[in-house]
């Protein structure tokens, strides 16, 4: 970090997953001034708390001065502020928000890796511009966040716009005769079972091919191979008509996707086409476009969600 740089109003972002917890120093304009990763405790709850005060200190030290602190979370928050976490299990239960303040000794904003993402990119990324952004992850797991104005929209149990977990419809069951696949909520016939990464591999063995990665199984399609082609389609209706519900419910101006599978070119030339089949005729989709910042969308979000003025 260079002196010139320092400043009173550093933000800071921590993005934690699984593996890894990352923070990010930004500047007022949101320039990424320094970047700090360590491994994420996922045994011992202590450690846990102990490693994001060991990267906040870290930041304070090297600052002068303490930060605005933001923090996206692998898990969800229920409504007696308890964590419920599949890959931490040292969090599940606490009161993960308190204690993280109580140990910070500061205001601290807490949100998930959808509303981090969709944050990042309404405020200065690929929602620019746009009042309501919707922002769509597909990657291992799929989600949605909304931003107006360049503020999270919350809900009651924080879950408005899990789309991953609404179940598909019988039309695209009956369509590509799809069993209805368990799901780890405890549901099944999940979308994110047949849209993910996962969901397309899955596809593509329904379709007959042989086990694939995703990427692979989009090279194939583009290879003009029919099982990838057929599972694509597959995939992409039911992303379409996913996308579509979410207009009705949200009428958003702009749909940013991001996630592992938001590199597929054809998303943005093909989800155009099939989106307004599933919508009233005359009603204008809205545009649908890639994230700007990938995966530094995290930390770059949460930086954001500890701002006191949002
Ligand atoms: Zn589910």
């Amino acid at each position: 970090m260079t002196p010139n740089k320092i400043r009173e109003n550093m933000q800071y972002g921590i993005d934690i997953g699984g593996t890894k917890m990352e923070l990010g120093v930004f500047d007022a304009q949101l320039n990424t001034v320094a970047v700090q990763r360590i491994e994420t405790p996922t045994k011992d709850y202590d450690e846990f708390l102990g490693a994001i005060e060991f990267l906040i200190n870290e930041a304070d030290n090297q600052t002068k001065h303490p930060g605005s602190v933001g923090i996206g979370l692998p898990c969800i928050v229920n409504m007696d502020g308890k964590a419920v976490s599949s890959n931490i299990p040292c969090i599940n239960n606490k009161l993960l928000c308190n204690d993280i303040s109580d140990r910070l000794h500061r205001y601290v904003g807490f949100g998930n890796d959808s509303e981090t993402f969709a944050l990042s990119e309404a405020v200065y990324g690929a929602g620019r511009g746009y009042s309501k952004v919707l922002g769509v992850i597909v990657g291992t797991g799929v989600n949605s966040a909304l931003c107006e104005d360049g503020k999270l929209f919350s809900s009651r149990n924080r879950m408005a716009g899990e789309w991953g977990h609404a179940i598909i419809s019988a039309v695209h069951q009956q369509r590509y005769n799809l069993p209805l696949r368990e799901c780890g909520c405890g549901g099944i016939g999940c979308v994110e079972r047949y849209v993910s990464g996962k969901g397309l591999e899955w596809l593509y063995t329904h379709f007959g091919g042989s086990p694939l990665e995703a990427q692979k199984v989009v090279a194939a399609m583009r290879a003009g191979e029919e099982q990838a082609t057929r599972a694509f389609e597959c995939f992409l209706d039911i992303m379409a008509h996913g996308l579509a519900q979410l207009v009705l419910y949200y009428d958003p101006d702009v749909i940013v996707i991001g996630g592992g599978i938001s590199n597929v070119a054809e998303l943005y030339s093909e989800l155009p086409k099939r989106l307004p089949k599933y919508l009233f005729k005359g009603v204008k989709a809205p545009d649908i476009v890639a994230a700007e910042y990938g995966d530094s969308s995290g930390v770059r979000g949460a930086a954001i969600l500890g701002r006191r003025d949002d």
